[in-house]
C-alpha cells in the first residue's frame, strides 16, 4: 500500500486502509463521501482520468472529511490487487475545512498522484523509502515537500487539469444554452 500526503511531510507508516475488492470495470469506478455536489465531482474524477490516461481497472473512492492531520489538505492511498481480476484501489481524502477553491485544486493535485501510482511512476519501495521514475529516494520525510519531484509534477499540472475542466463545462453549458434557444424558436 501507498500513501501520500500533500502538503506537508509526515511519518505515514500506520495509516489503517481496508476495502473490499471489486471486479474490473472499463473505466475508472468513482464513490464520493461526504461533501457536497457529488456529481461534480465524479464528473471531475473521470474528466481527468480521461486526460491522464486512467482508462480502466481502477477503484477510486473520494472522501471528504475533517479529521485529517493538521495542515494536511488531502493525501492519497494506493492498493494494487493481481488475480484474476486486477483492480487498483485508490482513496483519496480531502480535507473540507479548505475553501471551496483549494478544495477543488486539492482534488486535481491528488489525482495526479493517483496517474503517478497507477503508471508505476512512484512507487513505495518500503516504509519511507519511494521510487521515482527509476530512482529510488529514502527517507522522504526529510526532503523538503516543494523539492520532491511527485509533487512539483502535482502542483504544476493541478492548475491545468482544474482549468481544462471548467472550460470544458463552460463549452457544454454555451451548447447546451444554444440548444434552449433553438427550441425556443421552433
Ligand atoms: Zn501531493
Amino acid at each position: 500500500m501507498s500513501i501520500l500526503f500533500c502538503k506537508l511531510c509526515l511519518n505515514i507508516a500506520s495509516v489503517a486502509f481496508y476495502f473490499s475488492v471489486s471486479i474490473a470495470y472499463p473505466r475508472p469506478q468513482v464513490h464520493v463521501i461526504g461533501g457536497k455536489q457529488k456529481a461534480e465531482v465524479v464528473e471531475m474524477v473521470n474528466f481527468y482520468a480521461d486526460l491522464l490516461g486512467l482508462d480502466s481497472h481502477i477503484s477510486i473512492v473520494v472522501s471528504y472529511q475533517s479529521d485529517l492531520p493538521k495542515g494536511i489538505a488531502g493525501y492519497t492511498m494506493f492498493k494494487a490487487y493481481s488475480g484474476e481480476n486486477p483492480i487498483m484501489q485508490v482513496y483519496i481524502k480531502i480535507d473540507i475545512e479548505q475553501s471551496s477553491n483549494a478544495r477543488l485544486l486539492t482534488l486535481a493535485h491528488e489525482m495526479v498522484h493517483v496517474k503517478q501510482f497507477v503508471k508505476g511512476e512512484l512507487i513505495r519501495c518500503e516504509n519511507d523509502v519511494y521510487r521515482w521514475n527509476g530512482k529510488q529516494y529514502a527517507h522522504i520525510h526529510l526532503i523538503p515537500y516543494l523539492q520532491r519531484q511527485w509533487e512539483q509534477e502535482a502542483l504544476r499540472k493541478q492548475f491545468a487539469l482544474y482549468k481544462q475542466f471548467r472550460q470544458a463545462k463552460m463549452r457544454q453549458e454555451i451548447k447546451h444554452t444554444h440548444q434552449l434557444a433553438k427550441n425556443t424558436e421552433k
